[in-house]
């Protein structure tokens, strides 16, 4: 089965680095007109997407906050008529701190964006895509939402909390058409990667050191499941915890 996303329009948060990157424009590959979402200015994403034949627009959003969040799905159904999917993806690391040095700051920020936004844009998506009869989200957690990491206390919360949030969307939406995923990444070169390495020798090996497959994965393969999980070919598939880790949470 050829997937094809002709006529159908795609909504990715995050889209302007990384895994979010990767997946507006595998959208746009299979024919999805998309919105690309991100809180940081983007001039290329439209251009880019343009180039591969489909449509674009960009919509600057921070996902934490409720009117951003409203005028971004009504920016997306004023440019386009409809909504048939959305990768929730949009996500910051924090910063490392233990659990007892860990600032209020930095727990209210790390779960506002990841797990409060996630929910945000679940909440003013599933309407729209109600609309259709039929559509997918898929939301990005982590392997840290399968297991603990010591010093991202707040970070790991908040991609626990997005795997149960998915599982519970997943069973309200279940006999209404729309199915609801959940990617968990392992260690992928992105810029958020670099971050937490310092791009140094030792930050990278450390790192690597966690994937028994021996490398980074890339924001592609993370985008080929994102497609697969919206595409008809994962229509028996709702509420799953995809682990697309090169064997991390296999150890
Ligand atoms: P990235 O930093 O390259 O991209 C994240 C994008 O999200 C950026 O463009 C950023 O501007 C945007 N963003 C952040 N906060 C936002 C907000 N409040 N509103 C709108 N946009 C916002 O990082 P990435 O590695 O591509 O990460 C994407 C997702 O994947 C995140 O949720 C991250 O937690 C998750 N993830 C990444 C890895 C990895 O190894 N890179 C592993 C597991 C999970």
């Amino acid at each position: 089965m050829e997937t094809t996303f002709k006529n159908k329009v795609a909504l990715v948060t995050g889209g302007a680095s990384g895994i979010g990157r990767a997946t507006a424009l595998a959208f746009a590959k299979k024919g999805a007109k998309v919105a690309v979402v991100d809180w940081k200015e983007n001039d290329e994403m439209v251009d880019l997407i343009k180039e591969l034949g489909s449509e674009a627009i960009f919509i600057k959003c921070d996902v934490s906050k409720t009117d951003d969040v409203k005028a971004m799905v009504a920016r997306t159904i004023a440019a386009f008529g409809r909504l048939d999917y959305a990768f929730n993806n949009a996500g910051i690391e924090g910063a490392s701190a233990s659990t007892q040095d860990c600032s209020e700051e930095n727990w209210d920020k790390t779960i506002g964006v990841n797990l409060k936004g996630v929910w945000l844009c679940m909440k003013y998506e599933i309407p729209e895509i109600l609309k259709q009869g039929k559509g997918a989200i898929v939301n990005c957690a982590s392997v840290a939402g399968l297991v603990g990491f010591a010093g991202l206390p707040a970070y790991v919360a908040s991609k626990h909390g997005i795997v149960g949030l998915t599982k519970t969307t997943a069973l309200e939406c279940a006999t209404q058409g729309i199915r609801v995923n959940v990617v968990c990444p392992g260690v992928i070169q992105t810029p958020m990667i670099d971050r937490l390495t310092g791009k140094t020798k030792e930050g990278i090996e450390r790192f690597k050191g966690f994937e028994p497959i021996g490398r980074f994965g890339l924001p592609e393969e993370i985008a080929n499941a994102v497609i697969w999980m919206c595409s008809d070919e994962a229509s028996f598939v709702t509420g799953h915890v995809m682990a697309v880790d090169g064997g991390f949470t296999a150890q």
